[in-house]
């Protein structure tokens, strides 16, 4: 379907031809639904609103519960304050949320509604009950992506919730990044495996990978409560997994409520987990368990079980920045060499910290920001690569050059086992290990000589 890709490389500054991005309310509705008993509301059209649910219910395979301002002609010319006003009431009265967490949609971005002043007037009117809250984040999707908003909605909660009474709790607060459910879960396991109490924000675990119990709710049990929220302002530190996804909002609350930031990379592969674990340890003031050792134990194991099939081995990784910033040291962790690593998400500090990683391993690699897949599809077609790694859009490319595919990060469209397991931590690490090794293996399989066609490898 890819086969009209060009090999020729044209300068391109003002069009992304497959973005390898989406806009940033996908990341703040996601961010939302990792609240307890919240509402995400869009304050814009309808169709914005249908497009974001649908997307995240495709990735999760699970209902995702939004409301919206439902703008028409009206709102656009004069602005949105009734249909906002309009919209609380029916919230609150029809679906009882606890809070409600407004982001904005390129159409209230350009007229330039103002939330904070709509929201002020709901609560002096009595359209927001008491006890309720209504928190909101600016999302306008011509700049950022889906990234950038999941951040701005971490912020924006803690700016609106977080809470100083002076007195330090023992806990810690992680900021998990927009990563999934079961990655969420696997780092609270971890957490709680070290004997540390702590405030996970968001947390969809519980939200959208709930059990099936023939009853569906419309809050499940998951998220973190308002007063998790709060407490926030007490805890020891903040662990913010993901440069991009969590280190303004843990700078915000720095900021607010003098609990110091800890900037982390996501904990995928051995490294990144390591470095988390180490964290848990040194702000928790407690010992790495032997389970977790032997956890690391069977990860560095299974590596070297299966170096052979990965030494060398050119791979093209395309995905959100913290992901790929922490996959890359899991491939240069495995012997493999990274030649394009892309992001669609736009930020300087992607290409610094990749080329920091790849320094002495790839120091060849193509590193960019802000940039899409057709050019990596180019790239990949001037140069080839052993392995793809990317979100369902890889799909494409991967069969247009014949190239094992590994699906990473989101939006995972096609497939279902993400929502299930884990690419955090050494379980995670383990997982991702497989698919790559599988990935690879099938391909020889399929196109070998009878004569190399093994049964045991
Ligand atoms: S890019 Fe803007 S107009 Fe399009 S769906 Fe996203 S918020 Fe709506």
């Amino acid at each position: 379907m890819l086969n009209g890709t060009t090999t020729e490389i044209l300068p391109r500054e003002a069009l992304r031809i497959n973005p390898a991005k989406t806009c940033q309310p996908i990341g703040a509705m996601y961010a939302a639904l990792g609240i307890h008993r919240c509402m995400p509301h869009s304050h814009g059209s309808q169709g914005c609103c249908s497009y974001h649910r649908s997307h995240l219910t495709r990735h999760h395979k699970e209902p995702v519960m939004a409301t919206t301002s439902s703008f028409t002609e009206g709102a656009s010319v004069f602005g949105g304050l009734s249909n906002m006003t309009q919209a609380l009431k029916n919230i609150f009265s029809i679906y009882e949320p606890d809070i409600v967490a407004v982001h904005t949609t390129c159409l209230s971005e350009v007229i330039g509604d103002d939330i904070p002043m709509m929201i002020k007037k709901s609560q002096e009117d009595g359209t927001i009950p008491p006890g309720k809250h209504v928190i909101h984040t600016n999302t306008p999707s011509f700049t950022g992506s889906h990234v950038t908003g999941f951040a701005n909605m971490v912020r924006s909660t803690l700016r609106y919730l977080a809470e100083s009474t002076g007195t330090t709790r023992d806990q810690l607060n992680i900021l998990p990044g927009y990563v999934d459910p079961a990655d969420m879960r696997e780092i609270k396991r971890l957490a709680a495996l070290m004997g540390v109490d702590a405030v996970v924000l968001p947390d969809t675990s519980n939200v959208l990978d709930t059990a099936q119990t023939g009853t569906y709710e419309m809050y499940p049990k998951g998220g973190t409560t308002i007063d998790q929220i709060r407490s926030t302002g007490d805890s020891i530190a903040t662990l913010a997994l993901g440069h991009f996804a969590s280190l303004p909002a843990a700078t915000e609350l720095e900021n607010k409520c003098t609990v110091p930031a800890v900037p982390l990379d996501l904990p995928f592969g051995l490294g990144p987990t390591d470095a988390f674990v180490d964290a848990l340890r040194q702000y928790g003031a407690v010992d790495v368990p032997e389970q977790i050792e032997e956890e690391r134990g069977r990860l560095v194991d299974l590596m070297g079980d299966l170096h052979q099939y990965f030494f060398g081995k050119r791979v093209a990784v395309c995905g959100d920045p913290d992901h790929v910033i922490a996959l890359v040291q899991f491939l240069v962790e495995l012997d493999m060499k990274p030649a394009y690593v892309f992001t669609g998400t736009p930020g300087q500090h992607f290409e610094r910290r990749v080329a920091e990683i790849l320094k002495d391993h790839a120091p060849n690699a193509v590193i960019k920001q802000n940039a899409d897949m057709f050019e990596l599809h180019q790239l990949m077609k001037r140069e080839p690569v052993d392995l793809l790694i990317s979100n369902t859009y890889g799909k494409y490319i991967a069969r247009a050059e014949n190239v094992p595919f590994v699906r990473f990060g989101f939006p995972i469209l096609d497939r279902a086992g993400h929502r299930c397991f884990p690419a955090a931590g050494y379980m995670g690490g383990m997982r991702l290990v497989e698919k790559i090794s599988d990935a690879l293996l099938d391909k020889k399989d399929r196109e070998c000589e009878e004569e190399w066609f093994e049964l045991v490898q």
